[in-house]
């Protein structure tokens, strides 16, 4: 009796084969037959070689359900189950329980189905090639990684991620999340990656911010990433989302910036964000608008009355807390805008400027210079219709981003 060619193996070869019956090639048609001979004789040998050891360069025959029970009586299975190199007929895991499960470099040929299964330590699929569809259907993962994986087709049905997620160096086309929640307190792991025909439906993302999505352990997010994912949103119609993952694309950016930015970048990106929240709101910088008009005009009025220039250092303080981040600005916006109506008029008043609506629209006109009878110093009139115009620039910007589609 011949041994079995694969280096270090030892075992008898099976057959006609120079392999043994772990490595032996299972291409003829009794190795799809879950009840032939060879196969009931493959997983006896299975169930005897047990689970401690990997797998490496192992040929399966058709997978089922009798031949699992074969080696795994128990619907849980302690042992860490390693598939290296290893090339199967197909997959098929109903209600089972994992600790750690790991396929390296293993070429699976036919449909892979896991369902109502729970993985309650770590799932890796690493370097693997997937032929035909895979699905994942009513399952728990605890750390569950997607790494190098290529698949014609992936269905994500009722799944939950409880502490890591982690997909890297894969093309997402063909893939749907339906039904996937992601734990809040997990973290999520995406790089390299390219979406193209992905779909999102029913994904509980949980908080969608730089804290929880990372390059890996050291590096934050790319936001080219977090862009894919938003323009995947978008086209599904989904802007809600999008948004948020607009904003932590611009998280990023800010983060980014604040690394490694000229100040002029970062000054740009500041005001960007500030007055028309990265072109997203045309209202803003139509509230921005009302809000410098008012500045600027009681300004005019500091010229009379010295005393009103700490008035306006209060409220430049006020405004300075735009620039940090505050979650909800809606209610500091109000503040602001009514502080700022109060104290027009009240500088008005007080140093009798003429308090009509001409005046102030004049103010916040961008094409309109100010009447001279108004007393406005140059500067300061200067000054104002610099920022005016930048401000309509961004209301501009910010309708016709809406209007575009
Ligand atoms: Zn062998």
């Amino acid at each position: 009796m011949s041994q079995c060619v694969v280096d270090g193996c030892g075992r008898e070869a099976y057959g006609e084969s120079d392999k043994c019956i772990f490595h032996c090639e299972k291409i003829e048609s009794y190795w799809d037959n879950v009840e032939s001979e060879q196969t009931k004789e493959f997983w006896t040998e299975i169930k005897m070689l047990g689970l401690e050891n990997a797998f490496e360069n192992f040929s399966f025959p058709i997978f089922e359900e009798f031949g699992w029970s074969a080696f795994a009586e128990k619907q849980t299975i302690q042992a860490p189950l390693k598939f290296l190199c290893c090339k199967f007929k197909n997959l098929d895991f109903q209600s089972k329980k994992f600790k750690i499960i790991l396929f390296l470099n293993c070429n699976i040929e036919k449909q892979v189905e896991f369902y109502d299964c729970k993985f309650e330590s770590e799932a890796i699929f690493s370097g693997c090639k997937f032929n035909e569809e895979v699905e994942f259907i009513k399952c728990t993962f605890y750390v569950f990684k997607l790494e190098d994986v290529s698949f014609s087709e992936i269905l994500f049905r009722e799944i939950v991620v409880c502490a890591s997620l982690e997909i890297k160096h894969m093309e997402l086309a063909n893939v749907g999340f339906n039904d996937f929640t992601i734990k809040n307190d997990a973290k999520i792991f995406l790089d390299n990656i390219l979406f193209y025909d992905a779909f999102f439906g029913k994904v509980n993302w949980g908080d969608i911010s730089q804290k929880r999505f990372f390059k890996n352990l050291e590096k934050p997010l790319d936001r080219e990433i977090a862009r894919q994912i938003k323009y995947t949103y978008d086209q599904q119609g989904d802007h809600i989302v999008a948004n948020k993952f607009y904003s932590l694309e611009m998280a990023l950016h800010r983060d980014e910036l604040r690394k490694n930015g000229s100040w002029q970048d970062r000054l740009t990106f500041g005001l960007h964000g500030m007055v028309s929240s990265h072109g997203r709101s045309w209202a803003l910088p139509l509230y921005w608008l009302f809000v410098v008009g008012f500045v600027f005009a009681g300004l005019a009025a500091f010229d009379k009355d010295s005393l009103w220039g700490f008035g306006f250092l209060a409220l430049l303080s006020v405004f300075s807390l735009f620039f940090y981040d505050i979650k909800d600005k809606r209610g500091l916006a109000i503040l602001t805008f009514v502080g700022s109506f109060g104290f027009y008029f009240i500088a008005m008043r007080e140093t009798c400027l003429p308090v009509n609506l001409d005046y102030f629209i004049a103010m916040i006109n961008p094409l309109e210079g100010f009447k001279n009878n108004y007393e406005i110093p140059t500067t300061l009139g200067f000054t104002c219709k610099l920022v005016v115009l930048y401000i309509s620039y961004q209301f501009i910007t910010a309708v016709r981003k809406d209007t575009r589609r």
